[in-house]
């Protein structure tokens, strides 16, 4: 189904200040490097612009994602039937001295841990080296090291056809790696507090923690991180590991030597081939220790190229 016509991407282009594009590679956008075009690629100036977008997308009926750094989502080879929606140009960050940060949804969170960092601020620091974007960071309650975005998360304006506003944190149900946005909410921007700590201090933790993370996750080639969620009690990569996968190839895809809950792309693979040696993986560890694995990556897209605009 094409659901993009020449009328839509036309209106869009004449009332926003941002980019929009037709026929967008997502392997632009994504950190594995694959998946087939978007119908529309939008990139809003600002929140009015982005405001403008979703009431045109929701007046023609178009579906949309929302996309950040692109390192949590797989995009099938077939491409996105609607709209992509990027963050790109919503960087504003303001720090405050009382530990209040607000930052819009395109800030990549290496800059705020940073900024805040320098500033003296504590509770974002071992989310160093994370490969996100604000709105990512939030919308998948990204973490690590005892540290997840959503705990120092007070507020989230987000905004939808109708307009934007602010959700308190509690409203979003956040718990590991989720959190609950209303339908066809866009995070604009989120609103932290954070608490007072000794800088130096700060610092060396942060480092520690990109010198863990470096040691752990550099797998020499483009990947999204853990494919899989951790079972309840259990380590994903473990039930890989012991399921005898680690290294498993299809194609240009491989269940990374380094870390078994990656899979990586040579530079060759397709997203059916990640996809399948995801469901290869599943199925596997299901049958050696019954464990049902759960994707913790966005798949978007369709299988087989369609009609684009
Ligand atoms: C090498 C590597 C290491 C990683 N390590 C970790 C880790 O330690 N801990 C961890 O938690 N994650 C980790 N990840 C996964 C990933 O970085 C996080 O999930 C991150 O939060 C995704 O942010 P993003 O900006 O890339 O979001 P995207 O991948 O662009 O999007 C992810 C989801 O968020 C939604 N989204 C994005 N922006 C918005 C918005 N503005 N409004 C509404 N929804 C939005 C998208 O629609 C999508 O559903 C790692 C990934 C890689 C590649």
């Amino acid at each position: 189904m094409n659901v993009v016509d020449a009328m839509i991407a036309d209106r869009l282009q004449k009332a926003l200040r941002g980019t929009v594009r037709q026929n967008e590679p997502m392997a632009r956008h994504t950190t594995w490097r694959v998946g087939g075009p978007a119908q529309l690629f939008i990139v809003p100036a600002d929140a009015d612009d982005l405001r403008i977008a979703l009431e045109i997308l929701a007046e023609a009926d178009c579906p949309w994602h929302a996309c950040g750094y692109g390192s949590n989502v797989l995009v099938r080879d077939g491409g996105i039937n609607g709209a992509v929606i990027h963050t790109g140009y919503l960087r504003g960050l303001e720090i405050h001295p009382s530990g209040r940060i607000v930052a819009e949804a395109g800030v990549p969170l290496m800059v705020l841990v940073r900024r805040a960092v320098a500033s003296g601020l504590a509770g974002v620091e071992a989310l160093a080296g994370i490969p996100a974007t604000i709105g990512g960071a939030v919308a998948m309650n990204a973490g690590a090291h005892g540290q997840a975005i959503g705990d120092g998360l007070k507020r989230v304006t987000i905004c939808r056809k109708d307009g934007c506003r602010e959700w308190p944190a509690e409203a979003l149900e956040i718990s590991r790696r989720h959190c609950l946005l209303p339908e066809n909410g866009f995070i604009l921007s989120a609103q932290l507090q954070l608490q007072p700590g000794d800088k130096n201090e700060l610092a060396r933790r942060m480092l520690e923690v990109l010198k863990t993370r470096r040691a752990a996750h550099y797998v020499g080639a483009a990947n999204a991180g853990s494919v899989f969620r951790n079972p309840e009690q259990q380590a994903a990569w473990r039930l890989i590991d012991a399921a005898g996968l680690r290294g498993r190839r299809l194609g240009g895809a491989q269940v990374s030597e380094q870390h078994a809950n990656f899979i990586t792309n040579d530079g060759s693979a397709t997203a059916t081939e990640i996809e399948t040696l995801m469901q290869e993986v599943a199925a596997a560890v299901a049958q050696h220790s019954g464990a049902q694995l759960e994707p913790e990556v966005r798949i978007w897209g369709e299988l087989n190229m369609t009609g684009n605009v």
